[in-house]
């Protein structure tokens, strides 16, 4: 794809955007390399997961532990998984794989969940799900490959460990944001406002993938928006 599109004239560089101006109609972005001036920018700079920050959690990603259901659940068919997490996420997480895996064990460091009613209902009539309330998990177990993990009870101070095969963290996302610097508007997750067209809160300006406000953070939805975004800019310019 990056060929085809140098092919067409389009340019590569590697660098790191530290710091844009996008208020005038010229736009500033600088970067660890030069300072890029253009009509139109887009921001395509991600979300990463939240982790637990728990020794050897990197080292498992893929052996055990993941942070996207929608993209590993299937790995998890017939197998014991854990889910940490209250919010939506967690919970959506949670009956998807219910869906795939023979158990889904959900880790809450509180007695009630933050996610929705509609998600309680459904969890509660799933058959396949179980909750350890108050627990967080303070411990991977691990061979070659997540074997486990331990828990410790955030009122009684008491641990345990329970098997399982794999281990989803739905903690939530942080959006690459930071470097922004107040300049466009982001929702309160810090998530970049933009709808299906890209426009951001400022003319000329787009977001695109997992940066931006959306229901579904997949390649495929990333990769439609980067279209979207470049058609956007295209007709931007046009009537400027
Ligand atoms: C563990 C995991 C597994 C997943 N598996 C799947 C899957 O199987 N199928 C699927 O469809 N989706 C999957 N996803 C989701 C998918 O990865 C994302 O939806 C997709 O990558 C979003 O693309 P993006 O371009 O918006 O962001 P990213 O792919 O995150 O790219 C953002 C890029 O911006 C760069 N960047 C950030 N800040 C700066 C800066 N200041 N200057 C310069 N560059 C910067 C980053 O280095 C990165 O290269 C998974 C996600 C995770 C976390």
């Amino acid at each position: 794809m990056q060929k085809q599109a140098e092919k067409f004239g389009a340019k590569s560089e590697y660098a790191e955007v530290f710091n844009m101006d996008l208020t005038g109609k010229l736009k500033r972005v600088e970067t660890s390399s030069e300072i890029y001036i253009g009509k139109t920018v887009v921001i395509a700079t991600g979300a990463n997961p939240r982790e637990l920050g728990l020794a050897k959690e990197k080292e498992l990603i893929g052996h055990g532990v993941a942070y996207c259901a929608s993209c590993d659940g299937m790995f998890y068919k017939d197998k014991i998984v854990v889910v940490v997490g209250g919010g939506n996420s967690a919970v959506s997480d949670a009956v998807l794989l219910s869906r795939i895996a023979k158990k889904v064990i959900i880790v809450h460091r509180r007695d009630t969940l933050r996610a929705t009613k509609i998600y309680h209902d459904q969890l509660m009539k799933t058959e396949n799900i179980e909750f350890r309330w108050n627990n967080t998990v303070n411990e991977l177990i691990y061979g070659e490959r997540l074997t486990g993990v331990r828990l410790k009870d955030t009122v009684t101070g008491e641990e345990n460990i329970i098997e399982c095969d794999g281990l989803f963290v739905s903690i939530g996302r942080k959006p690459t944001t930071d470097f922004l610097d107040n300049q466009i508007e982001l929702d309160n997750k810090g998530y970049i406002v933009a709808g299906e067209n890209t426009e951001t809160s400022i003319p000329g300006v787009y977001a695109v993938g997992d940066v931006r406000t959306k229901l579904l953070r997949q390649i495929v939805t990333a990769v439609a928006d980067g279209a979207m975004a470049v058609h956007m800019a295209e007709k931007y310019i046009g009537k400027m």
